[in-house]
């Protein structure tokens, strides 16, 4: 699984971060992806992550 950032609509509230900071950080006033795949344990957290994020803009990819 690998996850993607859509930056054009990151507000940097960084809920993705506290949520799974395995996958996310955040870079200035934005999160990034620190991961090419996201580790098998963190994928329950990563798609928790997608499903909180209030501007819709983690991709997940299967
Ligand atoms: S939850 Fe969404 S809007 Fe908030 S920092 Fe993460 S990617 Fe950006």
């Amino acid at each position: 699984m690998k996850v993607k950032i859509d930056q054009d609509l990151c507000t940097g509230d960084a809920i993705c971060v506290d949520l799974c900071p395995d996958v996310f950080e955040m870079d200035g006033d934005q999160a990034k992806v620190i991961v090419d795949e996201v580790p098998e344990e963190f994928e329950d957290a990563c798609r928790d992550a997608a499903e909180s994020c209030p501007e819709g803009c983690i991709e997940i990819i299967e």
